[in-house]
């Protein structure tokens, strides 16, 4: 990956100066990507940034097996987005929709049970069948980019951690702005810097990492009009309708998101740090299980090096996931636990940590070592 062919210069995608400063992630650049932030508009993006062919080698070597599983929505997650909606919106008035990055089509499943016709398109080709064959769905395995255009078509488009994924996001909401239908609905997801967690936004498989002022103006540059623009923990979500471009506005304070991306990186640090000391108490332990095995469990590996304990077993409840190997072990349902007698079990979870424990604390009765990675306040 450090070969320079794979990586290209650009302007910066949202104002096209080529002015930016370094963002030190604190990571290496194989990991984390040539993080920048634009000196005019205030936009952190790649630069240089993969090109479109090494990022698909990436996606198919890395990405698959150990990210996307784990971004997959549950079904109460997908309930919540639409309820989310509901409260903007007639939801009545969005079909035919059309989400991006369906996954399994927990989402797409949600509008159909509201009665709203719904497409996906999914990149895995795996996601898109399953979502098909199991839920009888309509997705379509590709990527957005390459599929033929419906110009004014869509009554709504949803999509969920993707603009943070493609390499120009500016161009992909212009298609979208074309897709739509001047009635039509735009509703998104990214992450934001607002809350450091260990799942932290900075990777190579995001180029552009947004905050609220910087999604805000890129929008209304390819011409949408903001109905709802929320950061709420990780997540800023976004519920806009089309409307006449507009370039005439002014652009962020790029001192203050430069202030605002160290304050993360340095609480960031903290969360790092407090993991180093939570593993090295159970470095001498025989026979440790993890649960979870999300990227949340990749990152950790990243950043401690799980080979350095004596890892016997990981588990997770999602049945997607099972059998898939994972660090080296094939992963398993946690009923598996109940017959565990070793002396710890590493919780690998930010959202759900408490929960876990709750449910596992039949093994803390047995002399189990239960361990959270997270301090929260
Ligand atoms: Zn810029």
């Amino acid at each position: 990956m450090g070969d320079d062919s794979t990586f290209f210069k650009r302007p910066c995608p949202l104002c096209g100066t080529q002015d930016s400063v370094k963002l030190n992630i604190g990571e290496p650049v194989e990991r984390v990507g040539h993080n920048v932030l634009c000196s005019i508009c205030g936009l952190m993006y790649h630069n240089p940034v993969m090109t479109a062919k090494a990022m698909a080698r990436f996606y198919s070597e890395d990405y698959v097996t150990n990210y996307r599983d784990s971004e997959v929505m549950s079904q109460a997650l997908a309930t919540q987005r639409v309820n989310l909606l509901k409260k903007y919106i007639d939801v009545k008035t969005i079909a035919p929709a059309l989400e991006i990055g369906a996954a399994y089509g927990a989402y797409l499943l949600t509008l159909n049970n509201e009665g709203i016709k719904a497409h996906g398109i999914e990149p895995s080709r795996k996601m898109a069948e399953w979502a098909n064959t199991e839920k009888n769905l309509d997705v379509i395995a590709n990527i957005y980019e390459s599929v033929p255009e419906r110009p004014g078509y869509f009554g709504s488009i949803h999509l969920f951690h993707v603009l943070e994924h493609v390499l120009e996001p500016h161009s992909t909401l212009e298609r979208i702005r074309r897709e739509l239908r001047e009635d039509g609905v735009l509703y998104l997801a990214v992450p934001t810097i607002n809350a450091p967690q260990l799942a932290m936004v900075y990777k190579m498989i995001h180029p552009t990492v947004f905050v609220p002022e910087t999604l805000q103006k890129m929008l209304e540059v390819v011409g949408f009009k903001i109905i709802l623009l929320e950061e709420k923990g990780h997540n800023i979500h976004v519920i806009a309708r089309p409307s006449i471009p507009n370039k005439d506005l002014d652009y962020a304070n790029p001192k203050l998101i430069f202030s605002r991306a160290e304050n993360y990186l340095s609480k960031r640090e903290q969360i790092v740090n407090h993991i180093h000391e939570t593993l090295d108490d159970i470095k001498d332990a025989q026979n440790i299980a993890i649960y979870g095995a999300g990227h949340n469990t990749t990152d950790l590996d990243r950043i401690y090096c799980l080979d350095g304990l004596s890892i016997t077993g990981i588990y997770d409840n999602d049945p997607n996931k099972q059998g898939i190997k994972l660090l080296g072990h094939s992963i398993q349902s946690p009923k598996a636990l109940e017959k565990f007698n070793g002396d710890a079990v590493i919780i690998s979870s930010y959202a759900f940590q408490e929960e876990i424990s709750e449910q596992l604390s039949y093994l803390k009765k047995r002399g189990v070592k239960l361990v959270q990675l997270y301090e929260k306040n």
